[in-house]
């Protein structure tokens, strides 16, 4: 071999080289976790199914509800769940004034159905959706569906529905139509090649045998219904009633290395995040999971990070502790990860990101400064004292990361919570793994990425 030169040596120094994380982690070690994130992402594709499973493993560990405890101590489990569509759940630490807090949300793009959503046509059964989050709606065709959500019969029995998630129950589908009838449809902008309107579905075509009855298959549709859950056309305007792929989390390539499932945006960092945060013994400062819901309709609403339910819970937190401290004092003590995904190099599209400033995957979990859109808005831009205060705990646990922006400039944009965290006062930066066809029913992570963000989490805990 011959001897490198000085500028060679100094050119190692000083020039930024990103490889891939794949060749310095336990490969073996990166499998079995996926075969546990995969196993979790089957059984929660709505925020609802999410956060059940995120309290029942907390529960498992020993987390108990925070309003029924008088006190707590270091290394007490705490958690809140909140109208069983997001959760909070912290670790007390040795310093109970700051807390390490990681932020995910559990909500996914789908398809809800409308208040009165059944009808017939053509001799079928169908029932209307109104899409809920960033979703290129021609995606939704030709994909086999699942229902899951809860309702309510007028007596107020709550029902819990669930069909089509496994292999033997029925599933809904949306009909594209067909190439040979396409030639108006495919000179559509690509935006309107699927309307809102059209993604109606289909859930029935037995007719009843009665002359008497005129819509016979919306009949045997509630008919159905009602003898199954007790419920009637009308507690459709009460239900919360969501549709998701039915298709299971699966590995992708010869090599497995890569995973493709719905709803990876954002659940791949809730369940990496919990599971860092279950591992975590006594932490210096407490460690705080936060799982939230509606972040992909802008976080809006009483489950939503622009809330205050993060408030309501640090007051519960203070006076659980005993804490002589102001709920403003603590937030401005704090360090917050906003953990969600980004968008991966594309090899097919190129061209949307600046490659130089772009996360791809393989490359280890993606932080980032900044997100939003049209010159940095709606997003937080971490300061420079706490990327260094993470890079610093990065390189101490030797973590495989890159940074990037999301794409191009002026191409679009994109925002997650940190926005809501910052308010408080918080120090707060986005991380996670970046992602290929993020919000479509089938999006692609890497696995070592899912690995790598989960190695994160759990040093940012330990602090
Ligand atoms: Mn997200
Ligand atoms: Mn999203």
């Amino acid at each position: 071999m011959t001897k490198k030169s000085k500028n060679e040596l100094l050119q190692k120094k000083i020039f930024l080289d990103k490889k891939t994380s794949w060749h310095d982690l336990n490969q073996k070690e990166v499998f079995k976790f996926a075969e546990g994130y995969k196993n979790f992402m089957k059984e929660s594709k709505t925020e609802r199914l999410c956060v059940e499973n995120i309290l029942k493993v907390l529960k498992k560990a020993g987390f108990k509800d925070i309003s029924q405890a008088k006190e707590a101590k270091t290394g007490d489990k705490l958690y809140k769940s909140v109208r069983g569509k997001a959760v909070f759940a912290a670790i007390v630490g040795k310093n109970k004034e700051q807390w390490q807090l990681i932020g995910s949300h559990v909500d996914s793009p789908r398809l809800d159905l409308k208040p009165h959503p059944v009808y017939e046509d053509s001799g079928f059964g169908l029932m209307k959706t109104h899409y809920y989050g960033g979703v290129k709606k021609y995606h939704w065709v030709n994909t086999p569906l699942a229902l899951h959500g809860v309702a309510f019969t007028k007596a107020g029995k709550q029902i819990k529905i669930s069909i089509g998630d496994k292999e033997n129950e029925p599933k809904f589908i949306i009909p594209d139509l067909l190439p040979h009838l396409a030639k108006n449809q495919m000179e559509r902008k690509a935006n309107k090649i699927v309307e809102g309107e059209e993604l109606n579905i289909l859930v029935g075509h037995l007719p009843v045998k009665d002359e008497k009855i005129k819509e016979q298959v919306k009949f045997t549709v509630l008919k159905y219904l009602n003898e199954k859950y007790g419920l009637i056309e009308e507690d459709f305007a009460i239900a919360e009633l969501e549709l998701v792929p039915a298709s299971n989390p699966m590995d992708i390539g010869f090599d497995s290395a890569l995973i493709a499932a719905y709803g990876q945006d954002d659940k791949v960092c809730v369940y990496t995040s919990l599971m860092a945060l279950l591992e975590t013994k006594t932490p210096n400062n407490t460690a705080i999971g936060m799982f939230v819901d509606k972040e992909e309709i802008g976080s809006m609403g009483d489950t939503g990070a622009a809330s205050f339910v993060l408030q309501n819970f640090a007051y519960d937190y203070v006076s659980t502790c005993g804490l002589k401290l102001d709920v403003s004092r603590l937030f401005e003590n704090s360090n917050a990860v906003s953990a969600d995904v980004t968008a991966g190099m594309n090899p097919n599209y190129k061209d949307v990101h600046d490659p130089s400033n772009a996360s791809y995957l393989g490359k280890g979990v993606s932080v980032e400064k900044y997100g939003g859109g049209g010159g940095k808005y709606s997003t937080h831009d971490a300061h420079a004292e706490y990327m260094q205060y993470i890079r610093g705990l990065l390189d101490k646990n030797k973590i495989s990361w890159q940074t990037g922006e999301l794409g191009k400039i002026d191409l679009g944009g994109g925002g997650t919570i940190a926005m809501f965290l910052s308010r408080y006062g918080m120090n707060c930066l986005d991380a996670g793994p970046s992602i290929l066809g993020m919000h479509s029913p089938c999006e692609v992570t890497s696995k070592a990425d899912v690995y790598s963000a989960y190695l994160f989490y759990k040093a940012f805990f330990k602090n």
